[in-house]
This record gives C-alpha cells, sequence and structure tokens, in this order.
C-alpha cells in the first residue's frame, strides 16, 4: 500500500511509461553473473576507458564495491556494493541528477492476512530512537522541501523512500528515514491508532457503541470498495496458493482484530534485520557520507544473519487448469445489474529473475492488448459484447512468479462462454500466422521512445521498477539495459521468426498453471461484510469483563489525549529559509507568432525527443456542443483517417509518435477570476528523426479524421462509458472536489460535468437520447471546427541544434492547415449560490469536500493563502479528520482556480467532517494567536514544495502555456510565499475565514 502521500500528490513513475521493468543485482557474493562475453557486449565504458569514483574490490566504509557498470541509454554508472559483517546490499547509482534518492527496503512475506507488515510499515514511521516523537514523517512533511517522502508495503516487502534536490534536507530525511527502518519505536499507543483497537464510538460516552477502529482497519475496508481490488486480491490468493502471495499483505478487515501487537514486535526483530535489507542511493550527492553514516550508526556492531526465511520459492506449477467464482459490491455509478460481470483468464508466467523473458513478456503483453492492432483487442473486443478490458488487464511483475491477466467487464454471465471459446480462437490463431513484422516495429520503437523520455523523478522510478527484481536477487543493471533487452529480441527474431508465436505457445496455450476468475456484483455484498465485520466485533466483546470495559474507555480517553498533546518537535531536523532561497533555473521561454499562430518555444536538453503541445480552443462551443468534446478526445485517434484505416493508423502513430493523447481542458483566468477558456489539450512527442513523420501525421489526423464507422463507433462508446466509473473511488476525494466546487461557480460545474461524476449520468443518458448517427454527425462537426489554425496556439520544447530543424517542419505543417473563422476565447464566470451535494454511492467510507472561491492564482493573497491550507493540513485536519475519526487522508489546498478547497479520503464520519471543515475559523483564529516563526517556516516549506516541484525537460513551460504562469510570474509568487508574515497571515485569516464565503459548495461521495 502507498502510504500517506498518495491522496496529496500523484506519483509518477514515468520513464518506461508504466511498463514494469526489471533490473539487475548481486546475487552470489563477489561473483559477476554476467558472462565475459556479454559484459564485454554491453559495458563498453569498462572496456574503452574506465574512470570510475570507485574501485571494485575496495572497501569504503565498511562496504566493498562489487560491481561497477556503465549504462549508457541513462548516462550512470552504478555501483554495488555489500556491507561486509551484515551481508547488506547497497546500490548507488551515480548520475547528473539533482533529484537525489535515498531507500531502505526489506523483504517482508505476510505469514497471515492480519495486515501484520502493512501495519508495521505505518508504525515503523511513527517514532523512532532519535526522532522519539508521533509521526515524525507527517510532521517532517513541512520540515522539508523533500520531492517524495514516502513508505510502502506491497506482497513482499517494505520500503522507506525520500527524495530532495537540497543536499541539507536531502541528509536530513535520511536519518530519520534509517532509523525509521533500524530504530522503530513500535509502541502499543501507535499500534492501536494505526492497528486497530475497540473503543467507543463517542469516547468521552462510555454509553455510546463499541466500535472497531484504527487507521489501516478503514484504509483495508476503504480499499476493498473498488471492484478491481477485490478481483486483485481474490485472485492471488488463488493463483499462488502454495506461497506467501496468497496472505493479504494489505490485511483481511475481517482477521486484523487478530492481530497481537507482540507478534509485531517479534516479526520486526526478524526480518527488519539488516541482513534482510537493501539500501539504494541515486544522484549527485556525495554517497560516502551515506556509507559512513549508515556503518557507524547502525551496522557496526551488527553480524549477518541467514535470511533464508524471508525467501519466496517460485510456485509449483499446476497441471490442470482452475476456475473460481468470486462475488463483489453493486456499483450504483455501473451498467445495469446483470451486466455488472466480469471474467478473467490469468497465467502464471516466467520467474522475476528472468531479465530478458519478462521483458519480451513486455512485448508480448503490448502486442496482445495495447491498441485496436493487438490481438485481444480483435479478438475479444471487436465483437463488442462487452465494456472492453478490465482494469486488472495486464503484465503483473510485483511477485516471484510474474503472470499475465486478461479480463473483460460489463458483459452478461452468459457471455463467460463465448469469452472462453474467442480467447481459444485468438491464442490458436496468433500460434498459426504469427504478429505482423511492422506491428512488432512499432511496438519496439515505443520502447526506445520510452528510454529517451524522461519523467520528474527518474530516480524514484528507477527504483520503483527495480525493486521487486531486486528483493528477488535478479539482475537489476542488466534490467536497466533495454537496448540490449531489444537488441536480443530482435536477434531472436531474425534467428527464428517464429520465436514469437512459438513464446505464445509456450506461455498461453501449453501452460496449465492457468486461472480463470469470473466476478458478478452481489446486492448484498455490502450487507454480508457488515454482518462478517460485526460478527467478528461481537466475538471479541463476549469475552470481556467490566475489568476489561474500564480498559476500553480509559485507554480510548488516553489515545484522544495523546493525540490532542501538541508535542515538541525540536528533535527533528529542519531547513532553514537560507536553504532553500534560491528558485529553481528555468531556461528561456518565448513566444512567437507564426503564421498567426502563437507558438511558445523552449529549447532545452531533451534527450533527443521533440514534444509537441497545441491547445485548440472550445470557448465558443454550445453547452450542447461541448459535452461531446471529452467523449471525441476519447476516441479521435482510434478511428482512422481518408488515407489510413484505425489499424495502419494507429501502427504509424505508434512507430513513429509516442500516440496522440487528446484532454478536454477547462483554463481559469490566474489574473481575473470572472473569466475562463475552454479548450483540448493536443500532445505528441517523438525522437528527433522522426518529427515530419509526427507533424504528417498530426496533419492527417486534423484533416483527414473519419468517423464513418457507426458499428465500430457504438463499441467506442459503449467502452468509453465504461471506463468511468472505473477507478473513480481510487481517486474518490478529487472527484469530491470537483463536486463541491460545481456548485460555486457555472465553470466549475461545467467542468464536473466534463470531467466528474456527473459526466457518468450525462453520458448514460445521451446514448439513449440520441441515434449513434446523430452523435457520428455531432462528433464530426466537432473536429470540423476545432482542427485549424486560427483556433490553434502551439508550445514546442526540443533541443537547442534541433529546434531550427523543428521549425522547418512546423512551417509547412503550418501552411497546410486551414484557417477558419476564430473563436472567441474567453467567456464569463458566473458564481453560484451556496449549495450542499450527496452522490449516492454505496460504499462503507465516503469522500467530502467543502469549496469556496477565494482570489485568483496571481492575486497577492493566494501565496499567503497557500501557506494558511498547509498550516490548516498539517495542524489541524490531519489530527482531528485523520487521527481522531479515523479519515485515511485530508487535506486543504488552493489551485490555479482561485478555489480554497478542504477534503477528506476513504471517510467514516463525514457530516463530522464537514463541520469540522466549518469550524476552521476558530482555530485558525486560534493560531493567529500563537502562531510563530517556526510553525510559520514549515508551512512556507511546506509551499515550496509544491512551487518548487521538479520539471522534466518536455514539459518545461507547459504551466505558462496552459494557465499562462511565466517564470517571472513564478518567481515572483515564490518569493511572495516565502516572505508572508504572521501579521499578514492574520489579516488574511479575517479576510477570507471570518464571515461564511459568499460562494460554496459542499458534497459528499
Ligand atoms: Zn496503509
Amino acid at each position: 500500500m502507498f502510504r500517506r502521500l498518495k491522496h496529496i500528490r500523484a506519483i509518477r513513475p514515468s520513464f518506461t511509461k508504466s511498463i514494469m521493468r526489471n533490473f539487475k543485482s548481486l546475487t552470489v557474493k563477489g561473483v559477476n553473473p554476467q558472462s565475459e562475453e556479454v559484459s564485454q557486449l554491453t559495458m563498453p565504458g569498462v572496456v574503452m576507458a574506465p574512470s570510475y569514483k570507485y574501485k571494485e574490490g575496495e572497501v569504503y566504509h565498511g562496504f566493498q564495491c562489487q560491481r561497477i557498470e556503465d549504462v549508457s541509454e541513462f548516462e550512470l554508472v552504478s555501483y554495488t556494493m555489500r556491507h561486509l559483517s551484515t551481508g547488506t546490499e547497497f546500490w548507488y547509482i551515480d548520475r547528473n541528477d539533482a533529484n537525489n534518492v535515498f531507500s531502505v527496503h526489506f523483504r517482508t512475506p505476510p505469514i497471515n492476512n492480519t495486515g501484520l507488515t502493512h501495519i508495521l510499515e505505518h508504525i515503523a514511521m511513527d517514532g523512532s530512537n532519535k526522532f522519539p516523537i508521533r509521526d515524525p514523517f507527517l510532521k517532517m512533511l513541512n520540515r522539508s522541501v523533500g520531492t517524495n517522502q514516502n513508505a510502502m508495503s506491497t506482497t513482499d516487502l517494505t520500503n522507506f523512500i525520500c527524495a530532495s534536490r537540497n543536499e541539507v534536507d536531502f541528509r536530513n530525511l535520511q536519518r530519520i528515514y534509517l532509523d525509521s527502518a533500524f530504530g522503530p519505536l513500535l509502541t502499543y499507543s501507535n499500534f492501536t491508532q494505526d492497528g486497530w483497537r475497540i473503543e467507543h464510538k463517542d469516547v468521552h460516552d462510555r454509553q455510546s457503541e463499541l466500535v472497531i477502529k484504527g487507521v489501516v482497519y478503514n484504509e483495508m475496508i476503504g480499499i476493498f470498495s473498488d471492484n478491481s481490488r477485490i478481483l486483485r486480491r481474490d485472485l492471488l490468493k488463488c493463483i499462488l496458493p502454495d506461497t506467501a502471495y496468497h496472505y493479504m499483505n494489505g490485511g483481511d478487515p475481517l482477521e486484523i482484530p487478530d492481530l497481537e501487537h507482540s507478534d509485531l514486535v517479534q516479526y520486526y526483530n526478524k526480518y527488519f534485520h539488516p541482513s534482510n535489507g537493501r539500501i539504494f542511493c541515486y544522484g549527485s550527492f556525495d554517497p560516502m557520507k551515506s556509507l559512513e553514516y549508515i556503518d557507524k550508526e547502525y551496522f557496526a556492531n551488527k553480524d549477518a544473519i541467514d535470511t533464508a526465511f524471508s525467501h519466496i520459492p517460485p510456485h509449483p506449477r499446476w497441471s490442470e487448469p482452475r476456475q473460481i467464482h468470486v462475488p463483489c459490491r453493486l456499483d450504483i455509478l455501473g451498467g445495469s445489474r446483470e451486466k455488472q460481470n466480469q471474467i478473467s483468464i490469468a497465467l502464471l508466467m516466467c520467474d522475476r529473475t528472468d531479465v530478458q523473458g519478462t521483458f519480451e513478456m513486455n512485448v508480448l503483453t503490448e502486442l496482445l492488448i495495447r491498441g485496436p492492432n493487438s490481438a485481444f483487442y480483435k479478438g475479444l473486443i471487436e465483437p463488442n459484447f462487452s465494456g472492453g478490458f478490465n482494469k486488472n488487464t495486464g503484465y503483473f511483475l510485483r511477485c516471484r512468479d510474474t503472470y499475465f491477466l486478461v479480463g473483460l467487464q460489463d458483459l452478461k454471465v452468459e457471455d463467460f462462454a463465448r469469452f472462453n471459446e474467442l480467447y481459444e480462437q485468438t491464442v490458436l490463431k496468433i500460434i498459426n500466422e504469427g504478429f505482423e513484422p511492422h506491428h512488432v516495429e512499432s511496438v519496439l520503437h515505443n520502447m526506445e521512445l520510452a528510454v529517451k523520455h524522461q519523467g520528474p523523478d527518474f530516480g524514484c522510478a528507477v527504483f520503483y521498477t527495480s525493486m521487486s527484481l531486486w528483493n528477488h536477487g535478479g539482475d537489476i543493471v542488466a534490467n536497466l539495459r533495454v537496448m540490449d533487452n531489444i537488441a536480443k529480441l530482435r536477434s531472436s527474431l531474425k534467428q527464428n521468426k517464429h520465436y514469437l508465436q512459438q513464446k505464445v505457445e509456450e506461455y498461453f496455450l501449453k501452460n496449465t498453471h492457468k486461472l480463470t476468475i469470473t466476478m458478478s456484483a452481489d446486492e448484498s455484498y455490502e450487507q454480508n461484510f457488515q454482518k462478517a465485520t460485526q460478527k467478528v466485533l461481537n466475538q471479541k466483546l463476549k469475552n470481556l469483563d467490566s475489568d476489561d470495559l474500564e480498559a476500553i474507555y480509559q485507554n480510548g480517553l488516553k489515545l484522544k489525549e495523546e493525540q490532542n498533546l501538541i508535542e515538541d518537535v525540536n528533535c527533528l531536523p529542519c531547513l532553514t529559509l537560507q536553504d532553500v532561497q534560491e528558485p529553481l533555473k528555468i531556461p528561456k521561454i518565448w513566444d512567437e507568432l507564426i503564421q498567426g499562430v502563437p507558438t511558445q518555444l523552449c529549447k532545452v536538453p531533451t534527450n533527443g525527443i521533440t514534444y509537441f503541445y497545441s491547445f485548440l480552443n472550445t470557448t465558443g462551443f454550445s453547452e450542447d456542443d461541448i459535452m461531446l468534446v471529452p467523449l471525441f478526445c476519447d476516441i479521435i485517434q482510434n478511428c482512422g483517417t481518408v488515407k489510413h484505416n484505425f489499424r495502419d493508423f494507429d501502427k504509424l502513430l505508434r512507430s513513429k509518435t509516442s500516440g496522440i493523447d487528446l484532454k478536454v481542458k477547462v483554463v481559469e483566468n490566474v489574473r481575473d477570476y470572472k473569466q475562463y477558456r475552454m479548450g483540448m489539450l493536443m500532445s505528441t512527442y517523438a525522437l528527433d528523426k522522426n518529427v515530419p513523420d509526427m507533424f504528417a501525421l498530426c496533419e492527417e489526423l486534423m484533416l483527414n479524421f473519419r468517423i464513418v464507422d457507426t458499428d465500430r463507433l457504438r463499441m467506442l462508446i459503449k467502452n468509453y462509458i465504461s471506463k468511468l466509473s472505473v477507478g473513480i473511488l481510487v481517486s474518490g476525494h478529487l472527484y469530491a472536489i470537483m463536486g463541491a466546487a460545481a456548485l460555486v461557480s457555472d465553470a466549475a460545474k461545467l467542468k464536473s460535468h466534463l470531467l466528474g461524476v456527473d459526466h457518468i449520468d450525462f453520458m448514460k443518458n445521451y446514448i439513449q437520447e440520441y441515434s449513434i448517427e446523430e452523435i457520428r454527425d455531432k462528433l464530426c462537426a466537432i473536429g470540423s471546427r476545432v482542427f485549424h489554425k486560427a483556433n490553434m496556439r502551439v508550445a514546442i520544447n526540443s533541443s537547442e541544434a534541433q529546434q531550427p530543424i523543428v521549425l522547418e517542419h512546423y512551417q509547412r505543417y503550418l501552411d497546410r492547415l486551414p484557417s477558419l473563422e476564430k473563436m472567441k476565447n474567453k467567456t464569463d464566470l458566473h458564481l453560484l449560490k451556496p449549495s450542499y451535494h450527496q452522490y449516492e454511492m454505496n460504499i462503507a467510507l465516503n469522500y467530502c469536500s467543502k469549496a469556496f472561491y477565494a482570489v485568483p492564482y496571481l492575486h497577492e493573497d493566494h501565496p499567503g493563502l497557500r501557506v494558511l491550507a498547509k498550516l490548516l493540513t498539517a495542524k489541524y485536519l490531519w489530527r482531528v479528520v485523520r487521527e481522531q475519526n479515523g479519515a485515511y487522508g485530508t487535506n486543504a489546498r488552493i489551485g490555479y482556480d482561485g478555489l480554497f478547497t478542504f477534503n477528506s479520503y476513504r471517510d467514516p464520519h463525514s457530516t463530522k467532517t464537514l463541520e469540522v471543515f466549518d469550524g476552521c475559523y476558530d482555530w485558525l483564529k486560534e493560531l493567529g494567536d500563537k502562531l510563530d516563526e517556526e510553525m510559520l517556516l514549515e508551512a512556507k516549506l511546506g509551499v515550496l514544495q509544491l512551487v518548487d516541484w521538479p520539471i522534466p525537460p518536455g514539459e518545461t513551460g507547459l504551466d505558462y502555456f496552459n494557465v499562462r504562469v511565466s517564470p517571472q510570474d513564478y518567481r515572483k509568487y515564490r518569493a511572495r510565499a516565502l516572505s508572508v508574515t504572521i501579521d499578514e497571515l492574520r489579516v488574511i485569516i479575517d479576510k477570507y475565514f471570518k464571515q461564511e464565503p459568499k460562494h460554496f459548495g459542499k458534497c459528499i461521495l
């Protein structure tokens, strides 16, 4: 489970486009498992001119350097070391990247369903020997400018990870994370707060009913209100029944109350030993300082232990396929009751440590399920009897044995048999006919492009894609050599043109470790679950005597008191304002008018890629026309063009570009709140050599898109609607915020209708009301109105050397675009009367939000409000809404749109939470009286984390392009956030919070 930051900031592992790949590690102490031949081939740096910072065989602070390797495609050097007395592996990646990463992880297979490893992950971060206060993790969020601070426990490992671009900060975080891993307090009271406890509903009232509470307990109830999580849980349990994976590492809410504090401490002592851990360091800061600190503080007096106990063997293969059926929740937002069924086939694939094997399975997965040329798309989706692939379709590398799953959602029970038949037919067809060479090439091209394209948090992405492989002792560096993996596959294909077909035969036809899993919505699912939890509680209550009851009452009061205690946080390190004076250096961005098209240009080192963005204005659309724009964005690349049918067009897009992506944009005016714009953002990127093709394909789509086949359109719409309700609960807080904002202004209301929960109902009704021909004509009309140059603004990011070439092709592209009548490019926004809305969802835990209109982004009060939002989150909401009321997450924020919003995530007490939001003035008033410089500094650092968020080269200047916040605006905003004073904050508190706002909305989802 990703821990707390999830709801605050989405983590974007991006360098491999979410394809999980494996890496390489030291499996045998001191022995290089690579053959001589391969290392000569793949380590040009070693053969040509080795000039490394450290030497193989040397010992640095107790760590022996065992392997050094260059990985040229990512311009990095990998050093793998091992601590001599404990045997702990240390992997350092030396790369010229300021965003440094540090992580410690342990192999922690679950031993039952009590959520032991998950609860341990939570409370390890709840105070340690050197930092003996509650939740230093949260407190550090506001004493640091870290770009990642997280802890997670997965099916077989527990990880603590942090990242920062500031070295003082990086060392601070590193000390706290190391102490959480190697010296946590694991107190009983933390166990009851984050794990589980029996407590009075109202702790002060001993007459109130007794219930089970606990952060993880609630978290797990919330997680399993998402049907795709139910499927994944039951799948793992049944496809790997003989290993640790059949236990639910997150915890089954019905079994979490079986966990004892002593079990957890015992597990910690055994599994969190240095010998069972691995340490990762990435970036440009000196790793020797890390080694010295680790050796001196934690490892010096420790000996190695045998860690065979945590080893997870490959699962024995079945001789016969198996089948299961499971119930799930009825989804109120989903389709009709009789179509709320899913069927999936899951197959156990190669071992996680087989680097080339897992790479080739990734390629096969793309060939089988991605895009209209893929085999299962043709075989399973095009017959159009479902709502498309289910969310779990894909290739999974989180366990010792990897597995592949393909499944359909929204189909009738009587169509299960048809799925099975079509599945068999498709597999046989591939084995007989093979894959089209063009298609294979387009997939390999996309993988090469993904290597070059870099996300903002490369170091974290490297870790996340390596951790599982490393955890099982796999070769983490070989896995980084994506170009070698591609070359090996090409060579296998050259020697044997049936190579991939034979893989399909082996993995899909002859594979008897195959599980068919069907799932159907059950109206009484929630009710049954509640009955079962009540039974667990009753069982516990049955054995309690009056002394126990008194202890429960007293413990409840004691915990509440502890939660309310204002702790002295001075044991925690903190940055000073001097440490963060320097704003980010932003490359020069400038605008040119090219053939009448406003064009933003930026020269950045893009690693051989050109990025191309077009904002296509739709502001002049009527409300009726605008409502189909999201559907248009979703399907237009999949319809084909006059020159190419949809399959050929997709193949061309994938063999020359990253694909063309279109997204709906509602853009608030950052200077004047009364205006906004609407449009579509079209984005693509390509290798520099493919720039002419990239423009030609954009031109082809814009001028010659072709929506004619109504059967296909019907299928695309059906799949589009099925996708809408999936995943809403995972980001429920964002939908709740959108729902609350929709009650504040007409612009936000439109946004919710286009992108929020309201869109689902709208689309369901729309297809009832209009014929497919009418919808087709409306979609065509959208295309002809937006795709022309009088309606466009463009941004291009490329390297300095490439820019003249790009501009030449860009000019030619513009030459060929028509210029129709210019549409209006801003529209007035109206504020609405305060109101409240609740979406009926049939879920156990809710998402709440309150939104009110404050000021536009560039108003001088905005940075101060943002500082207040940080204070509210850290000092008020977190304590009351999460710790006391049991919601998994909560925060306050103010965005570009000028809306100040509060939200809660997986919340058992929604009405109470809305009251907490309403009561913030009293708290702020009190805060105003006791606010000191230290609290203010913490909140400012929290704001800096957001404004200084690292931006990858491909996205540099995109904020300016989208919302018109220029680098000068950024610097001004940042300086204002850093200089805001306590007195100014007091004024802002009275100005924006004292009176009930004139325009606000509240929403529960
Ligand atoms: Zn958790």
